[in-house]
């Protein structure tokens, strides 16, 4: 008895402390198994009313039917649905409260009017069987409801104390001494039930408790494992099914699913310069915004490196824009890190479903395409797809494809194009251009074959065979005109270079010193460091080195102070400004001056009128190239026009 009282104290104790999950599994388990709590009560029903009516009292059946009739409630109320489901899923403490309350109710209500109804059977009959029935049915109640109600053990023990303590009251009262030692049996089997309960509650509990932490253990794996480590965001994975669950949704319904892919422009750059802590700050900033912003409507993830993808659900396409818009903004708001503010901009492509991809897969295909449009239109501005970039990307691909074998079928040429002193009166270097006639394609221009060459790998091999060709044909001019040959940023840098351009000189005996590469203003961007050693190696070699198409781009004038150029060429959007445009006039004579400080030639490009190659002579810029001096050549047109030259110099 001492050890039940402290066991009793315990699982008050455990009951109150329990978490409000542990507890609303143990209410619903109550409800758990409807068909013994119908049996228990249509059983038990069924004999009160064969005894109230076999006995005729008037409160036996007037006990029956209360019975019957809270059996009836109980039954309708443990037959609903789950609680659950008609719920929505998750419970909260006040509803969980108010289901064990409903419970209570009807199972004491119930219990009692057993027990009374027992008490009475004993009291008011005589009958031998009758009271039998009563007192075997409702002792039977009793226990049965000791082990099913053992989740919420007060319940249970009090439905087993207002079942069975009316019986025995009712024995005992008979002042007979075989109903007296019945009385004795049933009060020892009552303790003995309680012991099973609690018992059975401690089974239960630790179960509950067990599982739920098992699966609670297994929902933060699982989360973990969705969530990107560095920003917290969602990762590539949980990106993925998300959308693929969103097109399973998607079907007939009047709405449309937007993916936004961006790409942080020059990401690379804020790593180098301010270090990689200084680019994760960035990343995880912008990432908490977009989350902020539209982790809520949908979801966003971060698919690696600077990469974001962010998937919403939207009305109509113009909203797919202004959200575009919105990303753009929230990309551009600085990240402050250790006092410092990082900015960013980002490139956008944008794909709407089903509009612009029917699955996943194209939805993804075609956002990519749009982003990579995005950024090659300028960075920092989005881009929607449009199935003609479909075929860009396709005619980019056989391009690549064919011009595998073209230096072998011989698709190549170069053009020359002669670069004159300013007054136009001497040849003083040709630039050499690049031409590739295909065979099933025809002529393709360099601003299309060149990005496909470089991002092939194959412009290595390539762009060696342009320098050894310039060479030779430089070599076979007769005067000391130069040659300019452009230079793509993956042959800079490629450690090769020196030795392709000391072996070319070598084998068409040109001297070095008319020989100038030229290079972008793209290649010092990238890697600073590797463009002025291999500039360098360039001209330790005793070849010149020119910046190409200046003003464009990042043009920021301490590339002139920390690279190793001799020549500076001005990009020819300057050039065509020149006439309408009195700022132009400023930049050029500005670069013009600057490039003669630091001891720079520097050569116009794009020269197409008489009046820019007027203004341009006011500028006293070194060299002019242009269309109205002359286009580009052939080998032998050049080879003649400086055998001209050559001629008219010595008349
Ligand atoms: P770039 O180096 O700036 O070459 C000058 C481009 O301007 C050439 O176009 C030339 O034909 C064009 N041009 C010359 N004068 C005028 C003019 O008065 N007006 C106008 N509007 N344009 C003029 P092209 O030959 O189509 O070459 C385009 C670009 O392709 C070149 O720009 C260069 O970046 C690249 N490229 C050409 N050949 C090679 C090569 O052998 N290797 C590498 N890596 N790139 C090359
Ligand atoms: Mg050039
Ligand atoms: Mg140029």
């Amino acid at each position: 008895m001492p050890s039940l009282l402290s066991r009793l104290r315990r699982v008050r104790h455990s009951d109150q402390v329990i978490a409000a999950q542990v507890r609303a599994t143990l209410v619903e388990s109550l409800y758990a198994s409807p068909q013994s709590l119908v049996i228990g009560a249509v059983a038990s029903s069924a004999i009160a009313v064969t005894v109230a009516a076999v006995s005729g009292d008037g409160w036996l059946i007037a006990g029956a039917v209360a019975l019957t009739g809270t059996a009836l409630a109980r039954i309708v109320d443990a037959l609903r649905p789950p609680r659950s489901a008609r719920d929505g899923g998750q419970k909260s403490g006040r509803q969980v409260k108010h289901q064990e309350l409903v419970y209570l109710t009807g199972a004491l209500s119930y219990s009692m009017l057993l027990g009374m109804f027992g008490l009475l059977t004993l009291t008011n009959t005589n009958d031998g069987v009758l009271q039998l029935l009563a007192v075997t049915t409702t002792i039977g109640y009793a226990a049965g409801i000791a082990g099913r109600n053992a989740g919420r053990p007060w319940i249970a023990l009090s439905q087993l104390c207002c079942a069975s303590v009316p019986v025995i009251v009712g024995l005992l009262a008979s002042f007979d001494p075989l109903k007296a030692e019945l009385a004795v049996v049933i009060g020892l089997f009552v303790v003995a039930m309680m012991n099973i309960t609690l018992q059975t509650y401690d089974v239960i509990l630790k179960a509950t408790v067990g599982s739920m932490e098992k699966a609670a253990l297994a929902e933060y794996n699982a989360a973990l494992a969705r969530r990107d480590d560095l920003t917290g965001v969602a990762n590539r994975t949980a990106f993925r099914e998300q959308l693929e669950a969103d097109f399973a949704a998607l079907g007939e319904a009047d709405y449309c699913l937007a993916i936004h892919w961006l790409d942080l422009d020059r990401f690379k750059e804020i790593n180098d310069s301010f270090g990689h802590f200084a680019g994760n700050a960035l990343l995880c900033g912008i990432a908490a915004r977009l989350n902020e912003t539209y982790g809520g409507r949908g979801i966003v993830a971060r698919l690696g490196g600077d990469e974001f993808a962010i998937v919403c659900r939207i009305r109509h396409p113009g909203e797919a824009a202004s959200i575009g818009q919105e990303i753009l903004r929230l990309v551009e708001q600085p990240v402050q890190h250790h006092g410092r503010l990082l900015h960013a901009t980002a490139s956008i492509g944008i794909a709407v479903a089903p509009t612009d991809g029917r699955d996943p897969d194209t939805l993804l295909k075609n956002a990519d395409l749009a982003l990579y449009r995005a950024k090659d239109s300028g960075r920092g501005q989005f881009c929607f797809y449009e199935p003609v970039m479909d075929e860009k990307v396709e005619r980019g691909r056989h391009l690549a494809s064919e011009m595998k074998g073209a230096l072998g079928r011989g698709e190549f040429h170069l053009l020359f194009q002669p670069i004159f002193d300013l007054h136009g009166a001497a040849v003083v270097s040709c630039e050499v251009l690049l031409r590739w006639n295909n065979r099933r394609y025809g002529s393709v221009s360099p601003v299309e074959f060149i990005p496909i060459a470089e991002s092939s790998g194959l412009i290595v091999e390539i762009g060696s065979w342009v320098i050894r060709e310039a060479c030779r044909s430089a070599s076979g001019w007769g005067t000391d005109v130069n040659v300019a040959v452009n230079l793509s940023p993956i042959q800079l840098r490629s450690p090769d270079l020196p030795a392709v351009i000391m072996n070319a000189l070598a084998a068409t005996g040109l001297t070095a010193g008319r020989l100038e590469l030229e290079v972008t203003e793209s290649v010092l961007l990238e890697d600073v460091e590797g463009a002025i050693a291999a500039l360098k190696a360039i001209n330790s070699l005793d070849v010149g080195t020119t910046l190409d198409d200046f003003g464009t781009g990042y043009s920021s004038l301490s590339y002139l102070t920390r690279f190793p150029f001799q020549t500076l060429k001005i990009d020819r959007s300057f050039i065509s400004d020149l006439e309408q445009s009195p700022a132009s006039v400023a930049i050029v004579q500005t670069i013009v001056e600057l490039a003669a400080k630091l001891g720079m030639r520097t050569v116009a490009e794009g020269i197409e009128t008489q009046a820019q190659l007027d203004q341009l002579r006011r500028t006293r810029c070194d060299a002019v190239q242009g269309y109205f001096l002359a286009p580009p050549m052939s080998a032998s047109m050049v080879d003649a026009m400086l055998a001209d030259d050559k001629v008219r110099a010595r008349g």
